[in-house]
């Protein structure tokens, strides 16, 4: 490699900016990614509902070196001989999923502050599926405002942290 390729990668990693942040529910804990994800992916395995309090979990897949924790440090549960799954010790948010000594870690998508940008494209753990996941578009449904009402909703003081740093 010559010393201009180094120098120009120096340059790029001094003055890349995040792609896409996001964090706990608190604030505590918060990430950045510089580079799009290598997949992301659902997860319908029995270990990834339980850790996710869900029927099901969703996972942008991240390179090591395009990630990182920008404000505290997230605490982890090895959920079994060859993964740690983080989460905030403060509010309890699912975080992550990762290999132990893994190239990549796999961060939940709904704790991205832009969500909607991280498409998935496979799902694995299907053997756990539940039945009523493929039907969920064709149960009646309501938004938040049309749940609560205006009034109701707007007395409502929420405790999350806003979609930006
Ligand atoms: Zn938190
Ligand atoms: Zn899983």
């Amino acid at each position: 490699m010559s010393a201009e390729t180094t120098s120009a990668e120096t340059t790029k990693s001094e003055t890349t900016k995040p792609l896409l942040s996001g964090g706990c529910q608190c604030g505590a804990i918060r990430f950045a990614i510089t580079a799009a994800p290598l997949k992301v992916s659902i997860c319908h395995c029995r270990m990834c509902q339980k850790a996710s309090g869900a029927p099901f979990a969703s996972f942008a897949d991240i390179a090591r070196e395009n990630f990182s924790w920008t404000r505290g440090t997230p605490a982890a549960f090895r959920s079994s001989s060859i993964a740690m799954r983080d989460f905030c010790a403060s509010c309890g948010t699912p975080l992550s999923f990762r290999r132990i000594d893994g190239p990549s870690i796999e961060i939940m998508t709904g704790t991205f502050d832009h969500p909607d940008r991280m498409i998935p494209t496979r799902q694995y753990g299907t053997e756990s599926r539940l039945g009523w996941v493929v039907g969920i578009a064709n149960l009646p449904s309501q938004t938040t405002l049309q749940n609560y009402g205006s009034e109701k909703l707007g007395g409502i003081v929420s405790h999350q942290h806003p979609d930006h740093d």
